[in-house]
Order: C-alpha cells, then structure tokens, then sequence
C-alpha cells in the first residue's frame, strides 16, 4: 500500500492514492480511463442547475461501481447564489444515495455547519460523513465532532491547528483538493502541528482510509 492518501483531489497524479472527485458529467469517461483507481461523485453547489436532475440521474448511474468509494462532493455553500432551499434538496438527493449504496458522503460546506449538524441530526446517516478542506474554528469542531463527523484537511493546514489537535486520530484526513499543493507537504505540515512521527500519521490515515472507505474492520 501507498504511504500517503489523498481523499478529495480534483487532478490525478502518481505517487499517492489518490480519490479523484468528479461531477457527474465527468465521471464516464473518468472510469473508462481509469487512471486512479478511486473515485468519487457529486453535484457541487455551485453547479446546480436546472437540469440537476439528469445529474442526480448519472449518480445513481455509477453509484454502485466498486471503484467509486464515495458520494460528494455535495452539500451547502451560503457564498454561491443557489438559493439554500435548492441547495439543501440536491444535498439530501445525495444522501439517499450513499445510504442506498452504502457509501461515505465527501462534503462541501461554507457557512452552513449549523444547517449541515441539523440534517445529519434529522436524518440519523448510517454512512460516514466527511468534511473536506476544512476549515472551521474550535467552537464549530467540537460542535461537529459530537454529531460524529469526519474531517479532511488540506491548504493552510497551519491557521487550523487549533481545530486540528482537537480531532481524535480515527476522524482525521488529508486533502489537496484543486489546490496547487503536494500531498506529502500535506501529511509534513500535519505530522509536525500534531508532534507525530510522519510514518505514524501515515499508518493511522492509512487505517482510517481502509476502515472508512474500504470498509476493511
Ligand atoms: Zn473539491
């Protein structure tokens, strides 16, 4: 197995295990090339359109595919201009998904943490939910950390110390989302703000990736 992971990346390269995102739109061809061998899938806020349902349609599509280990990135963004309520309906259209195919939910979430803990509250998931590139401060983590979410860190890892030593080791991942950063500096920058050995972040997100996306025990 590869030393590092890299949970939500929007460009595909060597070196790392890599969980390629996707739009619906792309995820096709993404599998007919199969060049990373893991992928997710998911309507982002910012791209919902009028015709979201033949989005939704394509998700249901592949969602069953072994290889695409995740829904998302989906959820909600009070910074772009589709209207929340919208927002909120494509989001639980996703959830219904990962719950159907039983798979974890990559989730895309600016300024709405109190909406986003309501609907996990409301709906009780059985699957696990991660936040990708996270950025919250301490009040927000502890707040999401005790309705059970997971958590993947990227860009500026070292603003987010505060937030990050807060996070237990089996909630924790890594990212670089569509940002021009390594994931090994990734993993460096988190190794040293955590005071762990690089080689035992890497096993314990290794665990992690396997238990939650894997569903290795
Ligand atoms: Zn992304």
């Amino acid at each position: 197995m590869n030393k590092y992971i890299n949970i939500h990346s929007h460009t595909y390269c060597d070196g790392a295990i890599i969980v390629l995102n996707c739009y619906p739109n792309e995820i096709q061809n993404a599998l007919s090339e199969n060049n990373a061998r893991y992928y997710t899938v998911g309507l982002h806020p910012w791209y919902i359109s009028d015709e979201y349902e033949i989005a939704l349609a394509e998700i249901r599509l592949t969602a069953s595919n072994p290889s695409i280990l995740a829904i998302g990135e989906t959820g909600l963004d009070k910074l772009c201009s589709t209207p929340m309520l919208l927002q909120e309906k494509v989001f639980k259209e996703h959830i219904a998904i990962a719950e159907e195919y039983q798979k974890p939910l990559i989730i895309h979430c600016v300024k709405a943490y109190n909406e986003l803990i309501r609907i996990k509250n409301e709906l009780n998931p059985t699957t696990p939910w991660v936040i990708h590139g996270f950025r919250g401060n301490i009040q927000i983590t502890k707040a999401l950390l005790k309705a059970g979410f997971y958590f993947s860190y990227g860009q500026n890892l070292s603003y987010l110390s505060e937030s990050l030593l807060l996070i237990p080791s089996d909630k924790l991942f890594l990212e670089t989302d569509d940002k021009a950063i390594l994931i090994e500096d990734v993993y460096a920058e988190t190794a040293r703000l955590l005071s762990i050995e690089l080689k035992q972040l890497q096993n314990l997100v290794l665990q992690n990736f396997e238990h939650v996306f894997l569903k290795k025990a």
